[in-house]
């Protein structure tokens, strides 16, 4: 007989990481369970103790802080649709939140669970990849803090250590003339799993593209920077055919999509070249 595993449910951020400190590789932190319900009850999870953060009122709430926009752990994805704050700085974070499932799911999935998951088919991480967010995560031990791209280290799987949690996920500082764009390409409106997701951030400077930050979910076993296009359009002058250049070279060196049931590989290819394209041509369409 399997034996059940043990649960908590810690109501301070003090008692959580005292829990953590025995914590072991197959301990899981359930905050919505969107993911882990789903995982319990395939087997896919099989956990030794569930310590369930859901009612810990420190991992709650967004707001301006001197490093930056601070989104607590527990911010669901109604949160940030419900966030003038979040809806100022970082209109694509919105985006992203309001194509995360059907509205019960959008109640309960919360930030830190789709970066704790680290599905490459997950849409806030591509816009955390584009804004440069950075991942805070707590332990008994102390603080640290690194770029959400450095956090997600491959299929499914990222850096917290087995004794951390997230405790919230920042975005830097606003930066004038950022401009920003989302898009998902999924089979149908609600519940469904990308296709391919794009986010996009740059600034035009003297009708010159500066900063690019470039990510795509699906095309890879994780969310991937792309930084080839990046490069090749860090100060340059926006016009169709650089632009398409750029995207082309970019779809064939910075992703490795897979044939899966949902779509192929080509297919994948094709269709991100001409997202990022379009979402290019319209993020610097007054200096084409
Ligand atoms: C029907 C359905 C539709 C969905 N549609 C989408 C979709 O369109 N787009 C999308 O991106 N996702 C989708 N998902 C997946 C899921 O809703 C998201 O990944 C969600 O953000 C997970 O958050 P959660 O709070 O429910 O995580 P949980 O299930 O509670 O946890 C997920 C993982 O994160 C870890 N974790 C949670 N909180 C923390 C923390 N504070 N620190 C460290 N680790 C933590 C957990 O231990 C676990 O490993 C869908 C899921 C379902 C069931």
């Amino acid at each position: 007989m399997k034996s059940a595993p043990e649960y908590s449910a810690p109501r301070t951020l003090e008692e959580v990481l005292c829990q953590l400190e025995g914590a072991t590789a197959r301990s899981v932190l359930l905050a919505g369970g969107t993911d882990l319900m789903v995982e319990f009850e395939t087997g896919r999870t099989r956990p030794d103790r569930v310590i369930d953060i859901h009612r810990v009122p420190e991992l709650r709430g967004i707001e301006e802080r001197s490093d930056g926009l601070w989104i607590g752990a527990l911010s669901t994805c109604s949160d940030l649709l419900a966030s003038d704050l979040v809806r100022r700085r970082a209109a694509i974070l919105v985006a992203a939140a309001d194509e995360v499932g059907a509205e019960q799911i959008k109640n309960r999935a919360t930030i830190a669970g789709n970066l704790g998951t680290a599905s490459p088919a997950a849409d806030l991480v591509p816009v955390l990849f584009a804004l440069d967010a950075r991942v805070r995560l707590a332990s008994r031990g102390g603080r640290r803090e690194m770029a959400v791209s450095d956090f997600l280290c491959g299929y499914r799987e990222n850096r917290r250590r087995t004794d951390e949690l997230i405790e919230a996920v920042i975005l830097p500082p606003e930066v004038v003339g950022e401009r920003h764009a989302f898009r998902k390409v999924g089979t149908r409106r609600a519940q469904s799993i990308a296709k391919v997701v794009v986010a996009l951030s740059l600034r035009l400077v003297e009708g010159r593209i500066h900063d690019l930050r470039a990510a795509a979910g699906s095309v890879a076993p994780t969310t991937v920077l792309l930084s080839t296009l990046a490069r090749e359009l860090e100060g340059v002058r926006p016009k169709p055919a650089t632009l398409e250049a750029a995207a082309r070279l970019a779809v064939r060196t910075d992703v490795a999509p897979i044939d899966d049931v949902r779509s192929s590989a080509a297919y994948r290819r094709e269709v991100l070249y001409r997202v990022c394209r379009s979402m290019l041509v319209e993020l610097v369409t007054d200096a084409v």
